[in-house]
């Protein structure tokens, strides 16, 4: 079982190059963000119980958010490999995560990295389809028609998270609450830095340079 976290702070691409090595490598990709906006929509227990944390930018209870990923990772297509996204977020939610797997399985962190102005851009660029959830950036990944989703016509909508406010708790959550995870991963030798400036294409070609199961 390989099992690869996609880690950086919103906006870095992580949804968008998690789609391209999931196709690439065959591997489903989990998006904690849209299991839970799911459960939030079906308004399951979960999602009731995440929702107020989300309206904010605040993390949603770890046991909420292993108990949507424990259910995700049964299906079929997870058991070879998986790549993450969004999760884990905090040193508790990486020894759950160990907890799921064997001793055999690796576990791969993939530290994107880019510039706060960056990040900011991207996020304020962001529109994502209401129905299929694909993501669009006005400027580097414009759909073809004006708030139209390319794959399904669906509705292009801006996150109610990606709003300049929420943007910069988010960021500030993620410095104080998640950062401490690389060095975690660090200690353990399987965190490995990337560069996320430029396109998707530019990351990816970064990502398959590295000798990731080495
Ligand atoms: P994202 O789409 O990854 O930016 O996540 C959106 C929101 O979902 C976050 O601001 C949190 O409220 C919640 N969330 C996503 N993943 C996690 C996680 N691993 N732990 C706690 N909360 C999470």
């Amino acid at each position: 079982m390989r099992v690869v976290i996609l880690f950086g702070p919103p906006g870095i691409g992580k949804g968008t190059v998690g789609n391209i090595l999931s196709k690439k490598w065959n591997m489903p990709l989990i998006s904690m963000g849209d299991l839970l906006r799911d459960n939030v929509k079906n308004a399951t227990s979960a999602g009731l119980k995440a929702e107020a944390y989300m309206r904010k930018g605040e993390l949603v209870p770890d046991d909420v958010v292993f108990e949507a990923l424990s259910e995700r990772i049964k299906q079929q297509d997870a058991t070879d490999g998986i790549l993450l996204d969004g999760f884990p977020r905090n040193i508790n939610q990486a020894r759950m995560l160990e907890s799921l797997f064997g001793h055999n399985d690796k576990i791969i962190l993939l530290n994107l990295v880019a510039s706060m102005e960056t990040l900011i851009e991207r996020l304020s660029l962001r529109r994502i389809c209401i129905s299929c959830g694909a993501v669009y950036h006005l400027k580097n990944i414009p759909p073809k028609k004006d708030g139209i989703c390319d794959i399904c016509n669906g509705k292009l909508i801006q996150r109610n998270d990606d709003t300049p406010e929420v943007i910069s708790r988010r960021l500030a959550v993620f410095h104080k609450e998640t950062e401490p995870l690389i060095k975690y991963y660090d200690e353990k030798h399987t965190a490995i830095k990337i560069s996320a400036e430029g396109g998707p294409d530019d990351i990816i070609r970064r990502i398959e340079g590295t000798n990731l199961w080495e």
